[in-house]
């Protein structure tokens, strides 16, 4: 019998989350309530962020945080096994929300809350032991506890000794795993604060992961991961996770809405109208753009300033959040990767030679500048599709400089084993 109500318990979770494309605020509830040590430790979480926040109320610095990433890619067959270009393809699109680089229409009243997070992304390029890496680690795995499936109940995919893969550094490296979750769940995030130092950070399920691949059309913009590492940086979904004009996601300049926006984008939909003193008189519609609902890929496109400020609330107090802006995961802090790429390098990581390809002209000067900043080879008109030897390099991170006119245009990270 207790075994059956054992059974019928998880059933009944399990059916919660199914009807969920995102667990983590289903998972923040259950522990809420039932794991004393967790409620404590989000609430002094939410503390010291509101009171870093209140303190910052003109803004932050204008500091740009560069996160190293780690994507630890669990795989049961070929197709699974996500290809690096599918990984870069998801970085490309944190790197371009997180920046609002986007390209989208909105609503006047909504354009002018567009925040720019001030946050970017990089796969890592040491390794917690120093070494170089391309940033991703590969698992073959007969894992997943949920009916074959990984399972955000036991974070099945984060240990080695339960099919998974075991965690970086929490505070030093994102770490994001990719692997196939129970069908109609795309990903789930832990919030900042949580105890449970080594499940901290983000699961994507594979076919939400990127834009090119093995990528399921209608989670084909990448926006999972978007919205998952909102969670990780502390925000909650918009509606504030009720079917009512209740809840609040705690952010004055997110609209009220009654529930999540299922998938598509209806942009005249304005479910509730008790809005924040925030809005004044003004009624506005329900914000569907914004990452922390559940529309399409295609209708996100902003997170608001509010939401911002909340973000840079944990970044600034979470203790692992804060070791992040001193990680030297990715080596060349702060020198910057063109976001539209100059040229292309291949194979990368190599271990001997590369092939440098232009995506324009011609002709260029190419440098190479090793980890310490110093330049170690100089090639001056260099044709694209030029080999470059590198067997005399030692085993590295390095970094490929484009010149024309003696100006640089492009910068790429090249890996040498
Ligand atoms: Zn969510």
């Amino acid at each position: 019998m207790k075994k059956f109500l054992l059974l019928l318990a998880v059933f009944g979770s399990f059916v919660t989350y199914s009807q969920e494309k995102c667990a983590a605020h289903t998972k923040h509830n259950e522990r809420l309530a039932n794991d004393p040590a967790y409620a404590e430790a989000m609430h002094v979480a939410q503390g010291k962020a509101k009171a870093w926040q209140q303190t910052h109320q003109n803004g932050t610095e204008k500091v740009t945080l560069t996160i190293p990433v780690v994507v630890h890619v669990l795989y049961k067959n070929a197709a699974q096994n996500v290809s690096l270009a599918q990984i870069q393809s998801q970085i490309d699109v944190l790197n371009t929300d997180y920046r609002a680089l986007n390209q989208i229409d909105l609503p006047a009243y909504f354009d002018s809350l567009k925040a720019d997070i001030d946050v970017e992304f990089c796969l890592a390029s040491v390794d917690p032991d120093g070494n170089p890496t391309d940033g991703i680690t590969r698992t073959s795995t007969t894992g997943g506890t949920l009916f074959g499936y990984f399972s955000p109940f036991n974070d099945d995919m984060k240990y080695d000794s339960l099919g998974g893969k075991n965690c970086w550094p929490t505070d030093k490296y994102l770490n994001l795993w990719v692997g196939e979750l129970f069908p109609g769940l795309l990903g789930y995030a832990q919030f900042p604060g949580d105890p449970k130092v080594n499940a901290d950070g983000v699961v994507i399920t594979t076919t939400a992961f990127g834009t090119t691949g093995n990528v399921d059309p209608i989670s084909a913009g990448g926006r999972t991961a978007t919205h998952e590492i909102g969670h990780w940086m502390g925000l909650y979904h918009i509606w504030g996770d009720e079917d009512a004009c209740t809840g609040s996601d705690t952010i004055a300049d997110t609209p009220n809405m009654a529930a999540a926006s299922n998938q598509g984008c209806d942009s005249l939909a304005n479910t509730c109208s008790n809005e924040d003193a925030f809005w004044g008189s003004f009624d506005p519609t329900d914000m569907v753009f914004n990452y922390m609902d559940y529309s399409s890929d295609t209708c996100m496109g902003m997170f608001t300033k509010g939401q911002k400020m909340r973000m840079h609330g944990f970044l600034n107090t979470d203790p692992r959040r804060m070791g992040l802006a001193t990680s030297n995961g990715c080596a060349f802090m702060g020198i910057k990767e063109d976001v539209e790429s100059m040229f292309t390098l291949s194979p990368n990581p190599t271990t001997d030679n590369v092939r440098i390809l232009f995506n324009t002209g011609d002709i260029a000067t190419v440098q190479i500048v090793n980890a310490q900043g110093q330049l170690i080879a100089v090639y001056d008109a260099l044709s694209t599709g030029a080999e470059i030897d590198l067997s005399n390099l030692e085993v590295g991170v390095y970094l490929v400089q484009m010149m024309k006119n003696e100006k640089l245009v492009g910068i790429e990270r090249l890996v040498k084993h």
